[in-house]
């Protein structure tokens, strides 16, 4: 393809792109089609000769889409949401377009000083700590995921504990291997399953602290963790606290967990990936009160804040950490400005990496802060809505408080066979996506607000499709009968 035929394709493209999104609620929101469809539907080997644009474009509808699930439909209220927004494709156009890759300020200035001015922004709509912005120890860097966040600071505090505790023998020999052995992480059993895998990566401990009635990690809980493993001889490092968890929304005290970290001298990272955008609204912030504990802090952007993946904001408190447990310096990647600016090279795993923060710059300034906060308002409302849906059908029990825009519900005194049976239905049906989720021994449903232009329609439109399954399930529940086996 040539700059000419870029010009006129490209505008193909973005029509394409903008007729999806705009007839998005005609698709089915869940993809089902079987494993292995699409091998059937293109040949065994790459073309020797080019073929014509209009066939590559033609084949998008007939191969790609079957098997796409549609997150940006109205009616995909699974997992948590995923941004989408104009403004972050035009700026992901660009990134594109620019294709650079930003290891060191010298392999691209633009895309170190946007960043770093960018995490700016973003800590001081958060209002976090001082000591996490630019300029002193602290400061900011664009992650691909949370997951790996948690890797980095895990990484990072393992190897200021291995300074710490490690010593050299009479022989010459690092202690390092032995202090490695007893190291031990803290989350709490309601973290997100890439802290358990941090764990793995990172080849230490992984002691999950049992959470509250409230889904809550309590510091009480987490102290006594800490003690019990200190008397084995064990070495306490890291604890990651959960705002926002994934089952169920619960928010972990960091009022509680702070201080206890601090006692045991424990770095302290926070997982915020879902609820972080919403700390941008000065009501909800509060549930980021004791964030002045943490050593790194993480949330994504491309979660709830207009940015399409990948964009995940963590910041240091203090920075030298990580960049002196990653540096590794060979000359190719040296140049005379070291030290003026981060070479964002050491603050992460890969060596490579997007100028990522054109989607931040973009989003801030298209929209600004306050419509993002009235899309965060709006959604929020949304599942508010929800929520009352639920309470007035005396079948039914909302299971979690409604923090943010994830309901938690099931049906009233039935098993968890039944209430599986229901969600399956749903997922069945096709005309809304949900998952499930599980704590204490009870299944429940989520229902997460999830696309950008979901309304007050389509929640009452989920909640008529929840209704009618429900019946059906009831009433088969009650009676024995179960769905007539499928003929082959
Ligand atoms: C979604 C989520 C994650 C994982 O996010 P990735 O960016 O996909 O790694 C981690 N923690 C929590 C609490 C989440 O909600």
């Amino acid at each position: 393809m040539d700059a000419e035929a870029f010009r006129k394709h490209g505008k193909e493209m973005v029509d394409y792109v903008a007729d999806y999104l705009e007839g998005i609620k005609d698709r089915r929101p869940l993809s089902n089609v079987d494993p292995g469809y699409l091998c059937k539907l293109i040949p065994e080997q790459a073309p020797e000769d080019p073929e014509k644009w209009e066939d590559v474009f033609g084949d998008i509808e007939r191969v790609i889409m079957p098997g796409v699930t549609h997150w940006h439909s109205p009616q995909f209220h699974a997992y948590f949401p995923t941004s989408n927004s104009y403004a972050a494709i035009c700026a992901d156009m660009l990134s594109d377009g620019i294709a650079c890759i930003g290891f060191s300020w010298m392999s691209s200035p633009a895309c170190t000083e946007l960043e770093v001015v960018m995490m700016d922004w973003l800590a001081k709509m958060l209002q976090l700590p001082k000591d996490f912005l630019s300029g002193g120890k602290g400061g900011g860097v664009i992650q691909g995921t949370a997951s790996e966040a948690t890797l980095v600071a895990l990484l990072a505090s393992r190897s200021r504990t291995l300074l710490k505790h490690s010593d050299t023998t009479d022989s010459g020999d690092r202690t390092d291997a032995l202090t490695m052995s007893k190291l031990v992480a803290y989350c709490s059993d309601q973290s997100h399953s890439s802290v358990e895998r941090a764990c793995l990566f990172g080849a230490v401990r992984c002691h999950k602290v049992e959470s509250d009635e409230n889904e809550q990690m309590a510091g009480s809980s987490l102290a006594a963790a800490i003690a019990s493993d200190k008397e084995k001889g064990l070495i306490p490092f890291f604890c990651v606290a959960t705002l926002g968890t994934t089952p169920s929304c619960a928010f972990d005290s960091l009022q509680e967990i702070g201080p206890v970290c601090e006692e045991a001298d424990i770095w302290l990272h926070i997982d915020a990936a879902y609820a972080g955008s919403s700390f941008i609204c000065p009501e909800f912030r509060p549930l980021l009160d004791g964030v002045e504990f943490a050593d790194s802090f993480n949330f994504n952007p491309h979660k709830w804040l207009m940015v399409n993946f990948d964009c995940s904001a963590m910041w240091f408190k203090n920075a030298t950490y990580v960049v002196d447990a990653f540096n590794v310096d060979p000359l190719y990647l040296r140049h005379q400005h070291q030290g003026h600016a981060p070479d964002y090279r050491h603050w992460q795993i890969p060596l490579g990496r997007r100028f990522r923060s054109l989607k931040l710059w973009f989003v801030l300034r298209l929209y600004g802060i306050k419509a993002l906060q009235a899309h965060i308002r709006k959604q929020v409302n949304l599942a508010h809505e929800f929520e009352k849906l639920v309470v007035v059908d005396e079948r039914f029990q909302v299971t979690h408080p409604v923090m943010l825009g994830l309901v938690c519900f099931k049906l009233r005194q039935q098993s968890n066979e039944v209430n599986k049976l229901l969600l399956t239905k749903i997922n069945d049906d096709g005309r809304i996506h949900m998952v499930p989720s599980s704590s204490k021994g009870t299944y429940f449903l989520r229902f997460a607000v999830c696309a950008v232009n979901t309304e007050l329609s389509d929640i009452q439109f989920a909640w008529k499709v929840i209704q009618e399954l429900a019946s059906t399930v009831l009433t088969e529940s009650k009676t024995g009968v179960k769905d007539q086996p499928k003929l082959l």
